[in-house]
C-alpha cells in the first residue's frame, strides 16, 4: 500500500508539538510493516535539502488564483529513515519563516492561513502531477485539510483520510482567500454553509465534510468529540459521519530512549532504573535549583495553554509552595500562564524554575530527571508528554479526559491495582481535584518507596511503541480503499 502524509509537521525537521512526533514516527512504523508511507512538507526557513539529493529536483507550478507560481520538489528521507520525504520549496510562502506563526500553534494571520491554502494546492498539483501515486491522501489538521476538496475537484481519484490532531484548532479562511485560490471554490455548497455560520471558511470543517474517512489520536477523544462539551461547534458534522476513527498515537522509542539518549547524563533502562537517579541532581545543578537527589522533582514540558490545565494552579499556589517538590517547566505560551511560572520562580529561585523556550534537550532532561510529570489538560487529544514520562519513569498526574484517559492506569487508593497502576488521575476539572493527586504524589514518593518503584517498573514498561496503532491504520487505509 502506498500512503502519502500531508502535514504541517516532522520531527525533527519541524516541530511545535505532538503533530510533529507523529508524522515524524509514524510513516516509519507503517514502512516496518511493509506500507510506503511517505510524507510532503513545506520546506520552512531552517529546513534545508541534503545536498546529495539535489539533483533528485522537480519543478512544479502550481496555479495560485491568478498566478503560475513555480516550486521545487526536493526528493528526500526523514533523518536515520528509509521514509521518503517530499520537500516543497517556494522562497516566499514557505521559505520565509517557520512553521507558524504562533510559539504555541495557535492559527495565527491570514499570512498563516494563504501558506497553508499554497500548501494544500501544491499537495493537489502533486497529485495531479502523478510525480508519485498513493492508495490513499492521509491529510492531518487544518493546515492541509482542504486537499481532499481540491483532489476531488480536480477528479483525481484518490481517496483521503483526514487525522484531527486538536479539534479546536480549524483555520478559518476569509472567503478572499479561497477565491485566491481557485475562483468560485466559494460556491461550494459546504462553503457557503461555513460562511452563514462563521463569515470565514472553516478549513477543518471543510477536511471532514469533504475526506472519505475522519479519524482522531484516541478512541476516548474519538467518543468525546461527538459531544456539545468537546465537539468545538463540528460535533454534528463529526456525528453524522458513519464511524470517527479513534487510534492513539505511539512514541518513537529511537528517539525516546532512555538507555541510550543522548541528551541525558546517565543512561537507565527498566533493569537499572536506580541508574535514572543520577540525572536529577545533574539537572538541579544545571538549572540552578537546589541540589537536593531526595526532594520529588515535577516536571512539566508543554505548550503553555489553556488546554493544557496550567491555569488550574495560580488559585492553589499558595498549597503547592507548602508542597515539599521542586517544579520544571519548559514550555511557551498564554502570558498569564507564563507570569505565573515565573513570579513563582522569582520568589523561590532554587525551588521552581520556567525556561520559556523550546528545546528539545531540555524536554529530553526533564523526562529523565523527573520524578513527577505533570499534564492536568482540560482536554487532551492523545498526548504524547505522559507516555514519553511513563517510559522514563516520570510518573504522570493527568486528568481523565482523551488520550490521558487511555493511556494512564490509575493507582486505586487501597493499591489493590497496584501490578498495573502508571500514574495519578483526576476526574473533575478543579484545582483541589488536581491539589489532592498532587499531594498524594508527593506522599507516595516520600513514604512508600515500594508502591513508587511498583508504580515506576509498570510505567517504563508499559507498551507506548507504534506497533499495534500501525495496524490499526493498515486496516483503516484497506477499509478506505475497499470502500
Ligand atoms: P501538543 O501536541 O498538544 O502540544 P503533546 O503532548 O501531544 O502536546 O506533544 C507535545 C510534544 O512537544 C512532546 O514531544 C513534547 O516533549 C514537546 N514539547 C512541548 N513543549 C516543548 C518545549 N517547550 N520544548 C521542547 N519540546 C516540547
Amino acid at each position: 500500500m502506498n500512503i502519502l502524509f500531508a502535514a504541517a509537521e516532522c520531527a525533527p525537521l519541524a516541530k511545535v508539538g505532538g503533530l510533529g512526533d507523529v508524522i515524524g514516527s509514524l510513516p516509519k512504523a507503517l514502512k516496518q510493516t511493509g506500507t510506503d508511507a511517505r510524507v510532503i512538507l513545506p520546506m520552512y526557513k531552517n529546513i534545508s535539502p541534503p545536498a546529495e539529493n539535489r539533483s533528485g529536483q522537480i519543478k512544479l507550478e502550481v496555479n495560485f488564483g491568478t498566478k503560475k507560481i513555480a516550486i521545487k520538489v526536493h526528493q528526500t528521507t526523514l533523518p536515520q529513515s528509509s521514509v521518503v520525504l517530499y520537500l516543497l520549496e517556494e522562497a516566499q510562502m514557505f521559505g520565509s519563516g517557520g512553521v507558524y506563526e504562533t510559539a504555541d500553534a495557535t492559527p495565527g494571520s491570514s499570512d498563516e492561513v494563504n501558506k497553508f491554502l499554497f500548501f494544500c494546492q501544491c499537495v493537489a498539483e502533486f497529485l495531479k502531477q502523478k510525480i508519485w501515486q498513493p492508495d490513499v491522501l492521509h491529510v492531518h489538521d487544518w493546515h492541509a485539510s482542504l486537499t481532499p476538496l481540491l483532489i476531488k475537484l480536480d477528479k483525481i481519484p484518490i481517496p483521503a483520510l483526514l487525522t484531527i490532531h486538536n479539534l479546536a484548532m480549524q483555520g478559518l479562511a476569509p472567503a478572499q482567500s479561497l477565491e485566491a485560490v481557485r475562483g468560485n471554490l466559494t460556491n461550494q455548497p459546504s462553503m457557503q454553509a461555513d460562511l452563514a455560520k462563521y463569515s470565514n471558511i472553516n478549513l477543518l470543517r471543510q477536511g471532514i465534510l469533504h475526506s472519505d474517512a475522519v479519524s482522531t489520536v484516541s478512541p476516548s477523544y474519538a467518543r468525546e468529540i461527538i459531544t456539545h462539551e468537546f465537539g468545538e461547534g463540528l460535533e454534528s458534522e463529526l456525528s453524522n459521519l458513519n464511524n470517527v476513527y479513534g487510534i492513539i498515537n505511539g512514541i518513537d522509542e529511537t528517539v525516546w530512549n532512555e538507555a541510550s539518549d543522548p541528551f541525558i547524563s546517565s543512561h537507565y533502562s527498566q533493569f537499572s532504573p536506580e541508574l535514572k537517579l543520577k540525572n536529577k541532581p545533574q539537572l538541579q545543578k544545571d538549572l540552578g535549583l537546589k541540589v537536593n537527589p531526595g526532594v520529588p522533582l515535577v516536571g512539566i514540558v508543554s505548550r503553555l495553554t489553556g488546554q493544557k490545565g496550567f491555569d488550574l494552579l495560580p488559585s492553589i499556589r499558595e498549597e503547592l509552595v507548602k508542597q515539599n517538590c521542586q517544579i520544571v517547566a519548559l514550555g511557551v505560551g498564554e502570558k498569564n500562564l507564563e507570569d505565573f511560572f515565573r513570579s513563582l520562580s522569582a520568589e523561590y529561585p532554587d525551588r521552581f524554575i520556567l525556561k520559556e523556550k523550546f528545546d528539545e534537550r531540555l524536554a529530553h532532561q526533564i523526562y529523565a530527571s523527573s520524578d513527577i510529570f505533570l499534564m492536568p489538560s482540560r482536554f487532551e487529544p492523545c498526548g504524547l508528554g505522559q507516555m514519553i514520562a511513563m517510559h522514563y519513569g516520570s510518573i504522570p498526574i493527568v486528568r481523565a479526559t482523551g488520550g490521558l484517559k487511555d493511556t494512564v492506569i490509575n493507582l486505586a487508593d487501597d493499591l489493590e491495582n497496584l501490578n498495573a497502576a502508571t500514574g495519578f488521575v483526576f476526574e473533575h476539572f478543579d484545582p483541589q481535584s488536581l491539589l489532592a493527586q498532587i499531594s498524594r504524589a508527593i506522599n507516595t514518593y516520600q513514604n512508600d518507596p515500594v508502591t513508587w518503584k511498583r508504580l515506576e517498573h509498570n510505567a517504563m514498561v508499559a507498551d507506548f511503541s507504534w506497533t499495534a496503532s500501525a495496524q490499526k491504520y493498515n486496516k483503516l487505509y484497506q477499509k478506505i480503499i475497499d470502500s
